[in-house]
C-alpha cells in the first residue's frame, strides 16, 4: 500500500497522467469493522488542483475480495491549509487509534462527510494512469 501511495494520479483538472500526488495522508477510524481508511491531501504539481481523497480498503479478508475505493473531491486554498495543519498536528498518522484533537475533528469530518473546503461538485477517482 505504501508503494500504491508514493505513486502519482491523473489529475482530474489538467488531464496530466501522473502529476497528482498524495501529500499528507493520515489513518483514521473505518466506519465498518473491516474497513481500512486513509484521509489524504493531493495535489497536481502541474495546475495546483488540490483535492481530499478517501481511500477504502476490506484489509481483512482475503485479498481477492478486497474492496479498494478511491474518491477524490476538491478543495478550496483554504479548507487544504486547514486540512493540511490539522494532519500536521497529528503525532502518530499512521496509527488509525490514535485519539488526538486532530484524530477527533478528523473522526468528526469523516461521520459528518462535511469537511472544511469540500466541493461536492464533480467527485472523481483516482486512477494510476496507463499512459
Ligand atoms: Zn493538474
Ligand atoms: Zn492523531
Amino acid at each position: 500500500m505504501a508503494v500504491y501511495f508514493a505513486m502519482a494520479f491523473e489529475c482530474p483538472s489538467c488531464h496530466e497522467a501522473r502529476s497528482l500526488a498524495v501529500v499528507k495522508r493520515v489513518e483514521v477510524k473505518p466506519p465498518a469493522p473491516s474497513v481500512e481508511t486513509s484521509v489524504q491531501l493531493v495535489e497536481c504539481k502541474d495546475c495546483h488542483f488540490k483535492a481530499l481523497a478517501l481511500y477504502q480498503e476490506s484489509g481483512a479478508d482475503a485479498a481477492e475480495s478486497e474492496v479498494v475505493s478511491h474518491r477524490g473531491y476538491s478543495l478550496d486554498a483554504a479548507g487544504f491549509e486547514v486540512l493540511s495543519q490539522i494532519i500536521k498536528d497529528c503525532p502518530d498518522r499512521l496509527n488509525r487509534r490514535c485519539r488526538c484533537p486532530s484524530h477527533v475533528k478528523l473522526d468528526e469530518f469523516a461521520s459528518s462527510g462535511k469537511w472544511p473546503g469540500k466541493s461536492e461538485k464533480s467527485p472523481f477517482t483516482l486512477r494510476i494512469s496507463s499512459k
